[in-house]
């Protein structure tokens, strides 16, 4: 009886450890761990997971101001910038293992067969500088752009990079975040994209990987995020919205799980509960549950998160798991951008730098496609970290290159 009585009054005195996944997700800048030693060719990512975690965790002021220059020196070193007589191979690459530190030039011409961008690292990159405020002014968005329609496939998907690799729907999505985040689509073909990823809606109402697939929780966020981010999610049809909802919402067991009949997993409470707060469904989940899932697979001796209870921490389920918890409200941790996938606070960072642009280009506040009072609104909201705030920014027309 006292037992239960005393298990009934149990408070966890600190059933977040903040400190400690901070400082899990800082270790991460400074050495990989010799167990990711495979994951160096993708070292872009895990700087993603880290810096935008700690950007979550309000504790980007961890990062010191020699760390925080020496990291975005580190991207720009990935950049891939051809020449007008090369393919269109821009963007970033994940490591630099194909750029020897040499003043040989000869060498260093021979290596330029060898170094083109990759989606996934592009996008990571391009998030990271902008969480860490750069302003971006290091980038030729042309050539970025270019790089991402020479992977479209006439279907309509992407592959990641020039050089042939698979092509579905995440590098639809990366594609998306690349193309809204530099403010410009080029000749990114909207309608062929928008095509593939409504032949990718399955029977059940989630979206596959790649055509006649599974429909999984990851993809249909990608695609979700992809409609949204290039202005097309109100192409959906109420019915079909509401569908997709019903798949999305039961996925939730405690946690989420990213297909039916498998086990759930802290990532997809990212993956899942994003994708329900671009449709404005997020509120009709059980937020306790979930929350107890994801704090059930944190770590706090050492810090960080892992996709099931006793599981090894790992940046990628560290990361989704604050986001995870940001959706349900958590106090202490900042509002996170569905579709984006970054702080609402590095949203507002790359809003300015659109703003900056389009004035640079002649082109005034007004053509975000909202009127000033609706922006100061959007603002207002932004400021309080509403998930809502974020659909009618998202799907502004970009001014740059009118939508196709
Ligand atoms: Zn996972």
């Amino acid at each position: 009886m006292s037992c239960h009585i005393d298990m009934e009054n149990h408070v966890d005195p600190e059933p977040l450890p903040f400190s400690r996944h901070a400082k899990n997700l800082l270790r991460f800048l400074n050495l990989l761990p010799a167990r990711m030693a495979s994951h160096d060719n993708t070292r872009s990512t895990i700087v993603f997971f880290a810096v935008s975690g700690l950007d979550v965790l309000n504790s980007l002021h961890l990062i010191q101001p020699y760390l925080r220059q020496d990291l975005i020196d580190w991207i720009y070193g990935g950049l891939v910038v051809p020449r007008d007589n090369e393919k269109r191979c821009g963007g970033f690459m994940g490591c630099r293992a194909m750029v020897p530190k040499t003043e040989d030039a000869a060498l260093l011409e021979c290596m330029r067969k060898y170094q083109w961008g990759h989606l996934a690292m592009t996008y990571t990159s391009i998030a990271v500088l902008v969480t860490l405020g750069d302003d971006l002014s290091g980038l030729d968005r042309k050539s970025i752009v270019d790089g991402v329609a020479a992977v479209q496939k006439k279907e309509g998907s992407f592959g990641a990079c020039i050089d042939g690799s698979e092509d579905d729907m995440r590098f639809v999505y990366c594609a998306a975040t690349i193309c809204y985040m530099l403010d410009y689509w080029g000749d990114v073909d909207k309608e062929a994209m928008f095509q593939f990823i409504m032949r990718s809606l399955r029977y059940d109402y989630g979206f596959s990987q790649e055509l006649e697939g599974e429909a999984h929780g990851g993809t249909t966020f990608c695609a979700l995020a992809a409609l949204q981010l290039s202005g097309q999610l109100q192409r959906l049809d109420s019915t079909t919205v509401e569908r997709i909802k019903r798949w999305l919402i039961f996925r939730q067991m405690d946690g989420f799980q990213g297909r039916p009949n498998k086990p759930v997993d802290t990532c997809y409470s990212f993956w899942i509960g994003a994708s329900l707060c671009i449709l404005d469904a997020f509120e009709v989940t059980d937020y306790a549950k979930n929350r107890e899932y994801i704090l059930s697979t944190q770590d706090k001796l050492i810090g960080g998160f892992s996709k099931w209870p006793q599981g090894n921490p790992d940046p990628f389920h560290t990361y989704l798991g604050l986001c995870g918890l940001s959706f349900t409200g958590e106090p202490g941790l900042g509002a996170v951008h569905p579709s984006l996938n970054m702080s609402m606070a590095a949203y507002a960072h790359l809003q300015h730098l659109h703003e900056q642009w389009r004035s640079e280009n002649g082109k005034g506040e007004e053509d975000h496609g909202l009127s000033s009072a609706a922006q100061q609104q959007l603002k207002l909201k932004m400021k309080e970290g509403d998930p809502k705030a974020t659909t009618a920014a998202t799907t502004s027309n970009s001014p740059l290159i009118p939508a196709q």
